[in-house]
C-alpha cells in the first residue's frame, strides 16, 4: 500500500557499506524515487577526467568552475545522464572511483550538487544515499540512517560485485587492494572540510556486517513505515 504521508529517507555511510542496494530496494517497496547522489559526484568526476582537467583543477581547484557551468546530470530510472549521455557503466570505473574524492571535496562542486539533489526531494517519497544527506541536504529528513560494515566486509562486497560484472574477462584487483582503497576514500571523505561524512545525532545506526541484504532492507523498512505512520 502506498501511503500518503511521503516522507524523506536520507541514508548515509562510509563505501561500500550497502548504501545503494539497501535504498533502491527499500524505494521500490514504497513506491518512493531512489536518488544516488554518489552517482553524481562520480559524473562530475568523469567529466573532469574525460575533459582532460583533472591536474588544471589540482592546480587551481577555482578552474573546476568550468566543468560545472551548464552542467546536467539526470537521472532516468535506472540510469544517470551526464549532459545528456548515458553514463551509468563509465562512472563505476576504478578511475573515476580513485578520483571522485578530491572532486567532491571542492566546494563549488558540493554547492552546485546540493542545488539539484535539494530539488529532486522536494515532493519527498524519496530516498537519497549518500555521505552528507542527513547532515546537509536534508538535515530534516524524518528518517536518517547510518550504515556503517568492517572495511574487510566491504571489501569483499566489492570483489563480488566485480568479479560478477567482469564475468572473468579482466583482472581484478585483489582484496587487500580494494580494502586499501575503501579506507583511503573513508578517510578523505571524512577529513574534507566542507560537508564530511559524518552521522547525524539522529540517525538510526545499523552495522551491516553480519546481515545480508534482505535482512538490511527489512530493517529499513520497517523502520520508514513507522515513520510514515507517525507523520
Ligand atoms: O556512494 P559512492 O561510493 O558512489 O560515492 C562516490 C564518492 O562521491 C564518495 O566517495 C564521496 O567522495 C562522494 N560523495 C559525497 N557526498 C555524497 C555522495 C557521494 O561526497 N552525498
Amino acid at each position: 500500500m502506498i501511503s500518503t504521508n511521503r516522507i524523506i529517507i536520507a541514508i548515509d555511510g562510509p563505501a561500500a557499506s550497502g548504501k545503494s542496494t539497501t535504498a533502491r530496494r527499500v524505494a521500490r517497496q514504497l513506491g518512493y524515487t531512489y536518488i544516488d547522489t554518489g552517482a553524481m559526484y562520480r559524473s562530475v568526476a568523469l567529466k573532469a577526467i574525460e575533459g582532460g582537467l583533472l591536474e588544471s583543477i589540482r592546480r587551481d581547484p577555482g578552474q573546476v568552475a568550468s566543468i560545472l557551468e551548464g552542467i546536467s546530470i539526470r537521472f532516468e530510472g535506472e540510469r544517470i545522464l551526464l549532459d545528456g549521455r548515458d553514463v551509468s557503466r563509465e562512472i563505476r570505473d576504478n578511475r573515476v572511483s580513485r578520483e571522485v574524492s578530491f572532486l567532491s571535496s571542492l566546494k563549488p562542486v558540493r554547492d552546485c550538487l546540493l542545488v539539484m539533489q535539494q530539488a529532486l526531494g522536494r515532493g519527498r517519497g524519496v530516498v537519497m544515499d549518500g555521505r552528507d544527506i542527513g547532515t546537509v541536504v536534508f538535515p530534516d529528513a524524518e528518517l536518517k540512517i547510518f550504515l556503517v560494515a568492517d572495511a574487510r566486509e566491504r571489501a569483499r562486497r566489492r570483489l563480488l560485485e566485480l568479479q560478477a560484472k567482469s564475468e572473468g574477462k579482466t583482472a581484478l584487483p585483489d582484496i587487500e587492494t580494494l580494502e586499501r582503497e575503501i579506507l583511503e576514500r573513508d578517510r578523505a571523505d571524512a577529513e574534507r572540510e566542507h560537508a564530511p561524512l559524518r552521522k547525524h545525532p539522529d540517525a538510526v545506526e545499523i552495522d551491516t556486517s553480519k546481515l545480508d541484504i534482505d535482512q538490511q532492507v527489512e530493517m529499513v523498512y520497517r523502520l520508514a513505515r513507522k515513520t510514515e505512520a507517525a507523520g
